[in-house]
């Protein structure tokens, strides 16, 4: 089938579509990676309010099938694409902004785009920690937890600033989760990711005044200084205060960039860059490179490396979705794999970038990339289901558009198998429900036996089955974990 270019906002001529309909297959192709599996659920539901998501929970029920929901798409295993199950589409689903002057809380619906929460705080001169990529939908971000913009020190999304949800759950029933109502629910929907058992239909959030955006940049040649840069690189993070500074790092070929290139290889004498966006957040841009001045001085020897560098300057959020539009495009059918390991603390930092390094500097393909975040998100296991901790987020993307597909994919499956011993867990969001062998723990082994107790009671029926790959990776680190301390 010819390549489609992904539709944010696609409309179809029925709210049920069935096999074999063209409208079908572009839907479940609707995603913006172009590797989609083939996996074909017998109905899509493509719901606009929370009585359809309930009807078509009925109708899973009553076909004895599972459900998988998509907001967005983004998460490149497509785990929602569930053989003969139902597949609720939700891009139609209270797609709005609001936002209450008098509560000062934002309200959107879960296919509610990062780039639409952000026009809507532009437009009323407030701040919501979405995400940091213009499409990802507020749906599994959110679920997830959400690595939101200054994440470090405001916490994750649904920590700090999420206050409710409305969700449908298995039985069809419309409830509003917070902190004074079902609030079992509501603690599970907070970092379960694709393990969670319901359908979320509304969030809302609170929001502060805006102020402005700065960045700061660096872009360095690798050569032989990876070890270097890295231990630079993030020991500078632990001098920077944590509030209102956002700090990435990449690992990139700059041919990546580089659209005259026909192929996926990596060309012959190209050279790994290592790049790094500083962001903050402040009134002034003497409080901007007060924040960020930690990296002022460059050591010698890693200025050999420097390429470029760009001072403090003003940015808008729309300069950085631009940015990640070129980094994960899917406008000639790319097609994407995220893989990533949140740090175990305890595990020192040469040792962690010694173990991460194949995943790190062994890139697949031209356009593939690394993509490391300073999150410094702690978790409060009593408040919400995320629970591993988040110091560093640590992902290599592999992109490509040609055949090679499950040979680079499975390499990079090895490198972060291999990863592993370094990890404290698996953000959520990237769990891969359909290959175990990268994941690692998506939560803690007591905040799982909580989520078990709390999914029994809402679905016990088992609409939504992937709680039970959280069980076996649960179960495989754990043997992994006992084999190494024997
Ligand atoms: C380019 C890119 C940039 C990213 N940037 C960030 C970032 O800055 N911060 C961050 O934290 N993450 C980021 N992510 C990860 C992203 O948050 C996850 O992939 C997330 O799962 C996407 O959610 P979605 O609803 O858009 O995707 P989907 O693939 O539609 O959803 C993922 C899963 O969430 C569940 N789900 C979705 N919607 C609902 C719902 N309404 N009710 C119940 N379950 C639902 C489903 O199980 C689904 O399989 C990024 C990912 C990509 C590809």
């Amino acid at each position: 089938m010819s390549f489609s270019r992904y539709d944010t906002k696609a409309t179809y001529s029925s709210k049920v579509l069935v096999r074999a309909s063209p409208e079908y297959e572009r839907c479940r192709r609707n995603n913006p990676s172009a590797d989609t599996p083939g996996r074909y659920p017998q109905e899509i539901h493509i719901v606009s309010s929370p009585e359809d998501v309930a009807t078509a929970l009925r109708r899973a029920t009553e076909l004895g099938v599972s459900v998988g929901v998509r907001s967005s798409g983004h998460a490149f295993s497509l785990g929602a694409l569930v053989q003969d199950g139902i597949l609720i589409d939700t891009t139609h689903l209270n797609r709005f902004v609001d936002y209450d002057p008098n509560t000062q809380e934002l309200c959107f619906g879960p296919a509610v785009r990062v780039e639409e929460v952000s026009s809507k705080l532009t437009e009323v001169k407030r701040f919501f920690p979405h995400g940091h990529a213009p499409t990802v939908g507020a749906g599994g971000f959110l679920l997830a937890g959400g690595q939101g913009w200054f994440v470090r020190g405001w916490g994750a999304t649904c920590q700090t600033w999420i206050t409710k949800m409305e969700i449908v759950v298995p039985d069809g029933r419309v409830l509003i989760a917070s902190r004074s109502e079902n609030t079992d629910l509501f603690w599970a929907a907070r970092g379960s990711g694709l393990g969670f058992f319901g359908v979320v239909t509304r969030f809302w959030g609170r929001t502060i005044p805006a102020s402005t955006l700065w960045e700061r940049t660096f872009t360095f040649e690798l050569r032989d200084k990876y070890e270097r840069l890295m231990k630079w690189a993030l020991e500078k993070g632990e001098d920077t205060p944590k509030y209102g500074t956002d700090l990435n790092l990449t690992i990139f070929y700059p041919e990546k960039y580089d659209n005259s290139f026909v192929t996926d290889d990596v060309p012959k004498h190209a050279k790994l860059h290592l790049g790094l966006s500083l962001l903050c957040y402040s009134d002034t841009e003497r409080e901007a490179r007060t924040l960020l001045s930690a990296y002022d001085d460059v050591p010698a020897d890693l200025r050999e490396c420097l390429m470029h560098m760009q001072p403090v300057q003003k940015r808008q959020f729309v300069d950085i979705f631009n940015k990640k539009r070129e980094f994960i495009g899917n406008k000639k059918g790319e097609k994407w794999q995220i893989l990533s390991i949140l740090n175990e603390p305890s595990v020192p930092l040469p040792r962690l970038i010694e173990t991460i390094k194949p995943a790190m500097c062994d890139l697949q393909t031209r356009t593939s990339s690394v993509f490391i975040c300073i999150c410094d998100i702690v978790p409060d296991e009593s408040d919400a289901s995320l629970s591993i901790p988040q110091k560093y987020y640590i992902s290599t993307i592999t992109g490509w558009n040609d055949e090679r597909g499950p040979a680079v994919s499975q390499a990079m499956r090895d490198r972060y198998r291999r990863a592993l011993p370094v990890a404290s867990g698996t953000y959520v969001a990237d769990y891969d429900p359909t290959h175990d062998e990268a994941n690692g723990k998506p939560m803690s082994d007591s905040a799982l036996e909580r989520f078990l107790t709390i999914r029994a009671k809402y679905d016990p029926n088992d609409l939504f089955p992937t709680y039970k790959r959280f069980v076996a990776t649960r179960d495989k680190i754990n043997r992994l974990t006992n084999k190494a301390t024997l």
